[in-house]
């Protein structure tokens, strides 16, 4: 068939609207006589044609699958939408095999879109995908063991230093000599946590991280970990809180070596970077599917803080906030990495809120499992009414039947926490933040079977409130209010 003269691309689909002109596919579209009228930059390059390929008949390019008379031009015996393999002819007449597949246009019915691809550059491009993969996975492997027996040559004469030095601790020292040792002992206990967090990196990153869950005592975990971090904390003159909600059961299966890990990174940093007032830490039960739940932790202090741009730096390796702050404080910068890898692992997220100078909130979930017969410790009425905050005692009359106000949705409940919620924004329009604080406990207990995205709101007040952020506890009060 002649080439219709003038016929280009852009002259019946401008490239602006038509997307497909960039894509790695050949695309070909004809009508129902097999007219040519768009071939995509792909399908000019690889036929090697210019603009004239538009005007042209489909069995130029596929010459042993089309007629070229326009009277037995065909398209009904054609199977639409499979896709077949194929004969493409370059202008030279030279060929190669595709896999193509022909559709009907939805946007234009008389038309017909013809997507191939090059079977040959496919298969090539699958082995170098292949080849490229090996080599990365060789590359990693070779990685890996060189930082296991690095990390392992390190900790010899490391645990070699730590223990006669604390030999020597042992022995009846004059002052200088035991505050010497004891500065040794912490270089080397803080030289082990870099070669712990270096392995572990290294072990995460080549995707060699088993998780180990095992069934443990929840409580017990939680103040082991208190008991790691209150020396310190109470040292600087800060005030530790722990809050564990009475849903989480007494035995819980997950990681506990990695759970403690990632509170032990929080707890630490928490503890470096902040100078007066408190670090808190808060559990709650935040779903459950079948045997798993999810728990949620929040770790706030009253330090530093983070800038906002800083932010989304922290979770990534090696990455401390400025020189400065390593300088100051020390560490690698891959403490926060290894936590979101480790509490992906456990099928969890981990974030961050924070301003510069007004304290920072972790907050991580975690999904674990539930032994058997290990149903979480639900309260009883009578706990209820004792372990709810209420502000003032009338408000506790004011639902009457204490499990109907418990139970989120219903109208005694949903009553209570319009109640509560405006008597809250009163309090931080007065800025009495305290008050606040106690009636928002009562609004987290009316949450607590609340759906997960009210939840999360009402974790994401509770954090506003305790960091005295005006704006954004209006904003989450609005959001909250949005779903009474
Ligand atoms: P490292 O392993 O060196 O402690 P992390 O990954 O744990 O590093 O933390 C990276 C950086 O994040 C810290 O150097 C610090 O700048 C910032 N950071 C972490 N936690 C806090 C916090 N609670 N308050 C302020 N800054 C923090």
């Amino acid at each position: 068939m002649e080439q219709k003269e003038n016929s280009t691309n852009t002259d019946i689909f401008p490239i602006g609207i038509f997307p497909v002109e960039d894509a790695l596919e050949m695309v070909l579209m004809f009508n129902q006589t097999g007219e040519i009228s768009y071939a995509n930059e792909t399908v000019r390059q690889k036929l090697e044609y210019d603009k004239d390929l538009c005007g042209r008949h489909i069995s130029v390019v596929f010459p042993n699958t089309f007629r070229a008379a326009e009277d037995d031009f065909d398209m009904e015996h054609f199977e639409l939408g499979i896709l077949q393999n194929l004969v493409a002819y370059r202008k030279n007449t030279t060929c190669f095999p595709v896999e193509a597949r022909i559709i009907k246009s939805e946007i234009c019915p008389e038309m017909y879109i013809c997507m191939a691809t090059d079977i040959l550059e496919k298969e090539y491009l699958g082995r170098e995908i292949e080849r490229i993969k090996q080599e990365s996975q060789e590359a990693m492997k070779v990685k890996s063991e060189f930082v296991a027996n690095v990390t392992h040559e390190l900790r010899t004469p490391v645990n070699g230093v730590l223990g006669n030095v604390r030999e020597l601790l042992e022995r009846e020292l004059d002052e200088g000599t035991e505050k010497s040792l004891r500065v040794i002992e912490r270089c080397c206990d803080d030289m082990n946590k870099i070669i712990n967090n270096i392995l572990d990196f290294s072990k995460l990153e080549a995707g060699k991280f088993n998780l180990e869950p095992r069934k443990f005592q929840f409580r017990n975990m939680l103040e082991y970990v208190k008991a790691n971090h209150i020396n310190k904390i109470t040292e600087k003159g800060l005030d530790f809180f722990m809050t564990v909600s009475p849903q989480i059961p007494e035995y819980i299966i997950g990681d506990e070596l990695r759970i403690v890990q990632v509170l032990n990174n929080l707890l630490s940093n928490a503890q470096k970077f902040t100078s007066w007032g408190k670090i808190t830490l808060e559990v709650f039960r935040t779903a459950q599917v079948n045997d798993k739940i999810e728990l949620f932790f929040i770790v706030s202090d009253t330090g530093i803080g983070i800038d906002a741009g800083d932010r989304n730096k922290l979770f990534q390796s090696f990455s401390q906030v400025d020189a400065s702050i390593s300088r100051k404080y020390g560490g690698t910068g891959l403490g926060l990495n290894i936590c979101k890898q480790l509490v992906e692992l456990m099928g969890g997220r981990i974030d961050v809120e924070s301003e510069k100078n007004r304290g920072s909130n972790f907050t991580f979930s975690i999904w674990v499992g539930v032994g058997e017969g290990e149903e979480a410790v639900l309260q009883r009425p009578d706990d209820v009414k004792n372990s709810m905050t209420f502000a003032s005692p009338e408000d506790a009359s004011d639902g009457g039947n204490l499990e109907n106000v418990r139970k989120y949705g219903t109208q005694d409940n949903q009553e209570n926490l319009r109640k509560t919620l405006s008597k809250l924004i009163l309090c931080v329009e007065m800025e009495n933040w305290e008050k606040a604080e106690m009636f928002m406990e009562t609004i987290r207990q009316l949450t607590e079977e609340a759906p997960w995205e009210v939840k999360r709101i009402a974790l994401r007040l509770k954090m506003a409130i305790q960091k005295e952020n005006y704006e954004k506890v209006t904003a989450e009060f609005e959001a909250l209010n949005r779903f009474l």
